[in-house]
């Protein structure tokens, strides 16, 4: 059967920014664009050229992409003034997009209210616009702001807005929930009516999720006929976000009444890079990274409780709706209080750990998280702590970086200010190695301790420049004898792959302390360091 073509809108670069808190850079801009032009996405909407220096400069840059065009985005016309004088419009054609998507009206009642113009003029402005771009041999979109509040308070003209821009010859008419409030049954009503009148090849759907629906409206829309598909990467955008390409990607693909029926530029084997591009955007943005995003978070596939668990690992099918490698995840095995022998076997083979199942060692381990878990550590969301301590059990890891007293203190000044300085002292082949630094708390003083020192690390500056700290939690539990304090740390590298460790003690810095040594010492060993003698 021949399979129909589905065409991805990236809008992460425009939409996705509109987010409170978002800022990209140049670099950044083109970072991103790059992940997607690898991954096959067909248009990658660049940002709104003469409306801000970054983005204007960012056309200007004039990347060589091999599998996406570059949009860029603006506004019908002006009412008054010719397209031909309208300077918003010079600066898109300026800025050499071969494709164009313009947002414009089609409702009613923002016509009136917003714009203050009459129903005709908007439709002028549509036209005019339109047949501009088309004129000059730019693929034309036009981005029907509203459009659903607006087909549902005037069908008629609605429609005739959409046409407006059909008619000269639009490449996409794009079906906008902008208030994101229209839910999946009335998306496939309107879409079916819609398409009667402008073929589905010809429309594309923009959904906000503030309903929580923007990939259920998108999906809705596909299956009632629009073959365009806009959204942005993890659903970055306003308010609460665009569809989540992150989700709507992996569905086409895995999904039967979608792979069966449709097919995408996206080559089948990049599918298993959208974990990675994920990351990426919260790596760029600074973020943690939302470990329960569908398909691509950290917890889409981690398994916890022993029921589960050994069904898992009869079947993953058992608790997975799809193998988590399609999508470039991995499957992770929660090691709790309650979990057995099979949970720390099943973890230790996912780390890549060869252990035969009646070795004493798993036993060892075994007691060693359960008594660690008593006194208040939990391995659950800490990774890197886990495979450390079990390799150290098996005997796989060496030693790093001995660092042997540290010294923090926590000053007030007479303006105010909080001070924290730390100093430690490290140990490479036998050699002593002082480090002092400054921070805004006692943790960030510490590492800033070690990181100013990076250089005079001998052999080991090389594997720490690019080592990042990106979160870090405190918590204070109650154990069955005193109050801890339970330190989390989230790490990331150039790679852009987080790991997560953890510290305990019945002191914070301590506690701190020994989450920060087990980063470090993870990435030195992930990064394959040499041991120090
Ligand atoms: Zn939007």
């Amino acid at each position: 059967m021949n399979k129909e073509r589905l065409y991805i809108f990236d809008t992460t670069l425009r939409d996705g920014e509109q987010t409170q808190g978002v800022d990209f850079s140049i670099d950044d801009k083109e970072k991103i664009a790059l992940a997607l032009d690898n991954l096959g996405v067909d248009y990658i909407e660049g940002g709104w050229p003469g409306a801000n220096p970054t983005d204007t400069e960012f056309f200007q840059k004039k990347i060589k992409f091999k599998n996406s065009k570059l949009t860029a985005f603006g506004m019908t016309k002006r009412t008054g003034r010719s397209v031909n004088n309208d300077p918003g419009i010079s600066a898109l054609l300026d800025s050499n997009a071969s494709s164009i998507c313009l947002v414009g009206k089609s409702w009613d009642f923002h016509v009136d209210v917003a714009l203050g113009i009459s129903n005709e003029e908007n439709l002028e402005n549509i036209s005019e616009s339109a047949k501009h771009f088309i004129k000059e041999k730019k693929e034309f979109m036009f981005d029907a702001e509203h459009f659903f509040d607006g087909y549902k308070n005037n069908p008629k003209y609605a429609l005739s807005c959409l046409k407006a821009a059909y008619v000269q010859g639009a490449r996409w008419i794009v079906l906008c929930d902008t208030n994101g409030g229209t839910l999946p049954h009335e998306v496939s009503k309107i879409v079916s009516e819609v398409s009667k009148q402008i073929p589905g090849k010809y429309l594309g759907i923009h959904a906000h999720n503030d309903t929580g629906n923007a990939v259920a409206n998108t999906l809705a829309a596909v299956l009632a006929g629009v073959r365009q598909v806009q959204g942005t990467i993890n659903g970055l955008g306003e308010r609460c976000g665009n569809a989540n390409l992150m989700s709507l990607i992996p569905t086409f693909f895995l999904k039967k009444d979608f792979s069966n029926k449709f097919e995408t530029n996206i080559n089948p084997r990049d599918v298993k890079n959208l974990t990675q591009c994920s990351r990426l955007l919260d790596e760029i943005l600074n973020r943690k990274p939302n470990q329960h995003l569908p398909y691509v978070g950290a917890a889409a596939f981690s398994h916890k409780g022993g029921l589960h668990v050994s069904a898992v690992q009869k079947d993953p099918k058992t608790y997975e709706h799809i193998n988590p490698e399609e999508v470039g995840n991995t499957r992770n095995i929660v090691v709790s209080d309650q979990a057995g022998k099979s949970n720390i076997i099943s973890r230790l083979k996912t780390i890549g750990v060869n252990i035969k199942e009646n070795d004493p060692k798993i036993k060892k381990l075994l007691e060693e998280v359960k008594d660690r878990e008593f006194i208040g550590y939990s391995y659950d969301g800490a990774d890197a702590s886990f495979e450390l301590l079990a390799r150290r059990i098996v005997g796989e890891i060496p030693r790093y970086i001995s660092i042997s007293e540290y010294d923090v203190s926590v000053k007030k000044n007479a303006t105010g200010k909080i001070i924290s300085t730390a100093k430690a002292q490290l140990e490479v082949d036998g050699e002593k190695i002082v480090c002092e630094g400054e921070g805004n708390g006692p943790v960030n003083a510490l590492d800033n301790a070690i990181r100013n020192n990076i250089d005079r690390l001998a052999k080991y500056s090389k594997y720490l420049k690019d080592l990042k700290l990106v979160d870090y939690k405190v918590r204070i539990l109650n154990t069955g004898t005193e109050a801890v304090t339970r330190v989390s740390i989230e790490s990331t590298d150039a790679k852009g792959k987080n790991w997560f460790t953890i510290g305990v003690s019945t002191n914070i810095i301590d506690a701190s302390f020994k989450a920060l040594v087990d980063s470090l010492d993870y990435k030195l060993f992930k990064d394959n360091a040499p041991a120090s003698s």
